[in-house]
């Protein structure tokens, strides 16, 4: 049977989501709910109606295998030997299972797959398709335990066990910080996020500011639009360098 996947979003000609130039799929469902999510439409697992502007319409579509294949390889001319598809969310690999012959064909034409990842869906659930990957943009968000499970509903030693895993596959993984003063600038969650850096300090990291280009989003959909104080550049550059303390290679990214 033809399993469809629930996607809110093909992007093309994307740069800051892997290496090279990208489409990016953004499927819908995600199993966290950040506090800075900027893309609340992507959360719920289900289409739901929106509202703005006098517009109406309906977050999410049913893409069949061969469809979503028909879309991403419409810009295969653009990917050349960096770019190629970057699924993201949302939370990808509570879908991806379901288009592995999507993987495969996308393997076979030897076009790069990204993955990008809040990495807490228990690794035997998606293990099937662990080996067509070939990036992992991975985030760092709350690596407290109390606070990953409370704020996002997370489960941190799920998150831990997933990266141990994939470091040791030599795949190439790219972290991601969003930093926001209310959540992931605490000075506890600071020390955790150095003390991770310090274990895979060969892998490049991104740090971000969360934003409110999602303000939209979230009136569309009725839901209380998140009050959050955007970071300062100051801040961003200080702790940048105090990363690069544990990293071999932080950069700034202005998405
Ligand atoms: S993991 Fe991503 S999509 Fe899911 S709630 Fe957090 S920011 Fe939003």
């Amino acid at each position: 049977m033809d399993e469809k996947v629930l996607v809110t979003n093909i992007q093309r000609m994307c740069f800051h989501d892997g290496p090279g130039i990208r489409t990016t799929v953004f499927f819908k469902g995600c199993n966290l709910s950040c506090p800075w999510c900027a893309n609340p439409e992507n959360i719920s697992v289900v289409p739901q109606e929106y509202y703005f502007n006098g517009k109406k319409g309906v977050y999410g579509t049913y893409y069949g295998a061969n469809d979503l294949l028909k879309e991403i390889l419409k810009d295969k001319s653009f990917y050349g030997n960096d770019g190629g598809v970057t699924f993201s969310g949302g939370e990808p690999l509570l879908q991806l299972t379901k288009i592995e012959n999507v993987l495969q064909e996308l393997n076979d034409r030897e076009i790069n797959i990204c993955v990008e990842t809040a990495l807490q869906v228990p690794y035997k659930s998606w293990k099937k398709i662990e080996n067509y990957i070939d990036v992992y943009i991975i985030d760092i968000k709350l690596l407290v335990e109390e606070q990953c499970a409370e704020i996002l509903g997370g489960n941190i030693n799920c998150y831990l066990e997933n990266m141990d895993i994939i470091h040791k596959t030599n795949k190439q993984i790219i972290f991601r910080i969003p930093l926001n003063y209310e959540y992931t600038l605490a000075e506890t969650n600071l020390t955790r996020i150095e003390s991770f850096l310090d274990k895979y300090s060969d892998v490049p990291v991104e740090i971000f500011k969360t934003h409110t280009l999602g303000a939209n989003k979230y009136e569309s959909l009725g839901l209380h639009v998140p009050k959050l104080k955007v970071v300062s550049d100051e801040v961003v550059d200080n702790i940048a360098e105090r990363f690069r303390r544990k990293s071999d290679n932080v950069i700034i990214n202005q998405m």
